[in-house]
């Protein structure tokens, strides 16, 4: 199962092989690299999930960290951007 990670699909679930979400038409594969088949938690700011790194032949599992923040306020944004990119 290949799982689409967009915030707003009404149906995120879909073929293994599939590159296209077949419900809202997201890609996906993240960074044409990463494969999300799982939710393994989910947090205030974002997900973890199970993901397989189609990028190496024996295709390993992996776990990929999806953040969701809004905010009003542009400075804010940039700021937890710049805490990500520390961590
Ligand atoms: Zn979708």
């Amino acid at each position: 199962m290949s799982l689409c990670v967009n915030p707003g699909c009404r149906n995120p679930h879909n073929l293994d092989r599939a590159e296209i979400c077949s419900s809202c038409g997201s890609q996906l594969l993240l960074r044409m690299r990463y494969r999300p088949i799982r939710i393994l938690g989910k947090g205030t700011f974002g997900q973890t999930l199970l993901a397989i790194d189609e990028d190496i032949p024996s295709r390993p599992y992996c776990a990929v960290k999806q953040f969701h923040f809004s905010s009003p306020h542009p400075d804010v944004l940039d700021l937890v951007q710049e805490l990500i990119l520390l961590l």
